[in-house]
Parts: structure tokens; sequence; C-alpha cells
């Protein structure tokens, strides 16, 4: 099985210290390209009269490719020195047509969020970048929230946007947030943005340090860029940042936001996120490779099968389900394993009940067979389900396992 030399899925451990359990900072899983070790974007919103004049050259000086999210009448104060941004090769996001946030901000309250519907933040959503499009040349992929804020409407009646951004946008990025963006689990359409207005490299500098640690995307978000002044990003810590960055002992990837979620997409589709498992419009569990964790010593996620491979005994993968209604389900495998390998016993277990059998042949290692193995009693709720080896065996392997389709029985 030469072919399954990819990406290894590799345990996560948590330590308990007096009572305190601390998660493991980021999935092993990740790896950035060129041997960096996190992801810097800078991200500037609204595009605020520093922009153009200050902060675009000083990080052209470096180099440097920054995010700008925009509203398009402030762009068009500015025309040519945004068109030259876009010419620098700097990315343009989308941050609204009007800036809408809540209403307890009294500049926004004849724009407040709790009087948007979804209807009208679609319409200036697509408007937005319509303009953005005429003026500058560029389709906007990245949204950055206005004051952060993702809702509309009030009460019992608030709607997120969220699902539209995801719908509309390859990235939306929030404000004020606290944590920099784990690649391997975050979701494109909530990318944290931590504030650098207002703050010395000093301060920044153990963030960057924590970020890197753990392999993580920070994606730094401030207003004017100038020597000083309100909701402004300092030249000087910007200079310090810059020069930081582009250091190669500090392995940063420093890039606008569209290319450094390009990158995170690509890999994330070859690596799988566990994910719990709920039933579709027939009541049927799809329990796919993907949605699975892989436990053991030699167990790998393949993408390219959209499987687990199976080698060694101790090996085992495990899917959190909720289970909408107690029954009999049908157990049907999608597999496929050597002629020589086949026959080898598994066991399906939940709870208190499993069921076992042996794997039937497939017909080759790349010529996957769905069949039904049997059934399985399972009881109501959220629930943790394991596929594993039913007998030890030195040498070989069990079976390369896609998918346990769980249906309801009648
Ligand atoms: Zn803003």
């Amino acid at each position: 099985m030469a072919y399954k030399h990819l990406l290894r899925h590799l345990s996560l451990s948590c330590l308990a210290v007096v009572g305190l359990i601390i998660p493991p900072a980021v999935s092993q899983t990740f790896k950035w390209p060129d041997g960096k070790k996190m992801a810097i974007s800078l991200t500037f919103d609204d595009a605020r009269g520093s922009q153009a004049t200050a902060g675009i050259p000083l990080l052209n000086e470096y180099g440097i490719k920054g995010t700008f999210y925009l509203v398009p009448s402030a762009v068009r104060k500015q025309l040519e020195g945004w068109q030259k941004a876009v010419a620098s090769g700097h990315e343009m996001g989308n941050h609204s047509l009007h800036h809408p946030c809540s209403g307890n901000f009294v500049w926004s309250r004849e724009k407040a969020l709790e009087t948007y519907t979804l209807d009208q933040m679609r319409s200036e959503l697509t408007e937005t970048n319509r303009q953005i499009q005429a003026m500058l040349g560029v389709m906007p992929v990245s949204y950055a929230y206005p004051c952060g804020h993702t809702f509309v409407g009030r009460g019992r009646g608030t709607q997120s946007f969220i699902p539209l951004i995801s719908e509309l946008f390859m990235t939306g990025r929030g404000w004020l947030d606290e944590a920099p963006v784990d690649p391997a689990y975050c979701d494109f359409a909530q990318l944290t943005g931590m504030e650098t207005d207002g703050k010395d490299f000093e301060q920044i500098l153990p963030i960057i340090e924590a970020a890197r640690k753990s392999g993580q995307w920070l994606v730094l978000a401030g207003h004017e860029m100038a020597d000083s002044g309100p909701q402004t990003t300092r030249l000087a810590m910007l200079r310090k940042l810059c020069e930081y960055a582009k250091d190669p002992n500090n392995g940063i990837w420093i890039a606008p936001v569209n290319e450094i979620a390009g990158y995170v997409k690509a890999v994330r589709d070859t690596i799988n996120i566990p994910e719990m498992v709920v039933t579709d419009a027939k009541g049927i569990l799809h329990l796919t490779a993907e949605k699975g964790k892989g436990t053991g010593p030699q167990i790998q996620y393949m993408p390219k099968w959209k499987a687990f491979g199976w080698f060694g005994a101790a090996d085992a993968v495990e899917w959190e389900i909720e289970v909408p209604r107690a029954g009999v389900y049908e157990v049907r495998m999608e597999w496929s394993v050597d002629d020589k390998e086949a026959g080898k016993a598994f066991v399906l277990e939940t709870g208190k009940v499993s069921l076992s059998g042996k794997v039937p042949r497939s017909g080759g290692w790349e010529n996957f067979q769905s069949k039904s193995v049997g059934t399985l009693r399972l009881a109501t709720g959220v629930q943790k389900i394991k596929f594993r080896p039913g007998q030890a065996f030195a040498s070989g392997a069990l079976l390369d396992l896609r998918q346990i389709v769980l249906s309801p029985g009648h």
C-alpha cells in the first residue's frame, strides 16, 4: 500500500492538571507552506484616509500585502489612491455599503442592524461588491463584519447573517476577538480579528509568539494608519511588525486573507475534521471517514480515497452521532480490501451493544463496495460509536473504510 503516504492523522491528547483541562492548542495535522510556523494577515477597515496615503506606502516599502475592507463611499474620496493599492497587489474586501452596526451606537441608529432584514443585507452586500468592482476592477471575496456584529433583527426575530456571508464570500472576519484562527478547525465565515489599533509592537509580539507555538493564523485588524490618534494602528508599530515578519528566522507567512484562506481551504480538503454526525432528511446517519476520528498507532486518513486506511490491530475509528429515535438500524459498510487481507473480524460498538462480522472481499484496495453487514439497536441521544478490528493480527491490514451508513428500520 505504497500509495498511502499522505497526511497522517495524529490523535490529540489532553492534559489534566490539578483539575484543569488544558486543551491541545491546535490540530497536529495542519502544515504551513515552506516550513513556515504560522500565518499573519494585516487587515484594515473602512477605507480610512490614512490607509491610502500613509499605510499602504509603508507596506509597499516592505513588499507586504494587506487586506483592506472597503466601504465604497470612502473609496470614492480617494479613488486614485485605492487604484494604486490594487495595482500594488493589496487585497480589496467588502465592509458593507453603509457600515450598519447595532443601534446601541448612536451613530448607527438610522441604520441599525436591529431594523435590518436578511434580504436587505443581501442586496446591500451585492451592491457593495458591484460598486467596488466598478471603481477598482476587482471583485471582493473577503468580508469584514462592521463592528464585528453578525445579526439582523431583535429578540425572537433575530437572525444571523453569517450563513449569507458564507454563501457570498470566501471568508468573513470579526472584530475585537481574543484568539487567533485555528486553520484546521475554523469556520471561514467567522475568522477572528485581533486589534492592532493603539498598540505597541511589544504588546503584539506575545500574541504572535503564542500563535506561532500552536501554528495558528493571526488576522490582525486596525483602522487609521498613522503616527498616533484614536482608532489608529501606529506606523512605528507597523514598521517593527513588518521587519519581524520578514525575518526568515521567525517562520512567518504574511499574506492577504484571501491568499491564506485559499491555502487553508486546499489543505483542509486533504485532512479529516472530526464532526458530530446528525441524520439526513430520511433519518439516515452517514458515518463518513471525513467526520470520524482515527485513533491508534497506524491509522491514516487518505484524502484521495476519502477513507481511513486500516493497518494494525490496535487502530480504530470513532464517531460522535446524534440519534433522534431509538430503534434497530441497518448497518451498511462502504469499504475496500485486498483479497488476501479480507476475512478478518471487525466490531462496531456503541454503549453496550455491538455488531461483529468478517470483512468481505471487495476485489482489491482500489475497488470500494457497499454492503449491508447486519443491524444494531441504537439508543436515543448523542453517543460515541466505534469501529475496530475484532481480532489480533500481527501483520497486514483489516480494510480501508470509507463510511458506515446507519438506516432506521421499519
Ligand atoms: Zn468598520
